[in-house]
């Protein structure tokens, strides 16, 4: 489907790309032939994928512990890969997310998202869109949303609002920065099984099958489908799009299925049971960060 030296000689830079989606996107980049960056807070998880990938594709792959919600250490890490040559590509994918009531979310609760997805893409979004400004040179950029920055979605206030943001920020610096050569784009994904996706948002095997039963395609995404869409869009062949954000989700959305709307049905045991998984997710994970 793509020329295999469509990257040769460009350098991207996938936030979170050491698991999930962000490391799919990573794998078909070097495939292509780019340079790697890929960041996120365990450095184990990031060596791990970097040692894979090189070994699957030969590319060249650089790993930068980095939370992003700190701007400060955007701006270093920014710096440090600046130091082995200007990026030409930034996916913005790192997020997260879990399905609670929001009266029972504390603020606390809804800064973890909103500080990872709305602040920390902008901090990455702005660092790299400055020194291409300053150093005249274009690039583009994708941002990894949701299909609820059409709808909202019940159950995932936080991310739906600060998708929401990407959404808007996408629409905005297309316009403001399209005069200086800087694309933005958004793909809006479906269910993609990842361990971010099934542990915090379909906890139980019963949710994840009305889930997909509600996909007119009848299935879950594939990796390399999401993969294949973010090369088209990052490439220079997809130069005259921009401000757009795309969906992948087998028309889950158009199907009035894109949030969780079926979950009001569930009862304050449930939400126990919910509430106790995801914390011992949230504990393993944070057991692992160097950062
Ligand atoms: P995932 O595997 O949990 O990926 C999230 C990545 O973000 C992890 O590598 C994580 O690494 C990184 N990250 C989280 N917080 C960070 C921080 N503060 N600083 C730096 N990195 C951070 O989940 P995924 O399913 O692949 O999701 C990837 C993207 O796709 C997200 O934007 C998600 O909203 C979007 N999406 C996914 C689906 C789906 O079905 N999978 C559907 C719609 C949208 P660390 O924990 O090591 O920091």
């Amino acid at each position: 489907m793509f020329r295999s030296d469509l990257f040769k000689g460009k350098r991207i830079l996938v936030t979170g790309g050491g698991t999930g989606l962000g490391k799919a996107m990573a794998r078909r980049f070097m495939e292509l032939g780019a340079e790697l960056h890929i960041c996120g807070r365990r450095e184990g998880v990031l060596k791990e994928t970097a040692a894979e990938l090189a070994a699957e594709t030969g590319g060249r792959i650089h790993t930068h512990p980095c939370d992003i919600r700190v701007a400060g250490a955007v701006d270093e890490m920014i710096t440090e890969i600046w130091q082995h040559g200007p990026l030409d590509g930034l996916v913005n994918n790192a997020a997260g997310n879990f399905i609670a009531r929001t009266e029972d979310l504390s603020p606390r609760g809804f800064d973890a998202i909103a500080n990872i997805v709305l602040h920390g893409s902008f901090y990455v979004t702005q660092a790299v869109g400055k020194r291409w400004i300053a150093g005249k040179r274009g690039g583009s950029i994708i941002s990894i949303v949701t299909t609820w920055v059409w709808t909202g979605s019940a159950f995932v206030v936080p991310s739906a609002m600060s998708k929401a943001g990407i959404a808007a920020m996408t629409q905005s610096l297309a316009v403001e920065w399209g005069p200086k050569g800087i694309r933005l784009n958004a793909i809006a994904p479906g269910p993609f099984p990842t361990e971010g996706m099934t542990k915090r948002l379909a906890p139980t095997e019963e949710l994840e099958r009305r889930m997909i039963g509600a996909i007119p395609m009848r299935r879950v995404g594939k990796l390399p489908e999401l993969a294949n869409l973010a090369a088209y869009l990052m490439s220079e062949e997809a130069g005259y799009i921009t401000g757009e954000v795309i969906a992948i989700d087998g028309g889950q959305w158009l199907n009035g299925a894109g949030g969780f709307g079926a979950l009001t049905e569930l009862t304050d045991s449930d939400w126990q049971d919910i509430r106790a998984a995801i914390e011992a997710t949230n504990a393993r994970d944070k057991a692992q960060r160097t950062v």
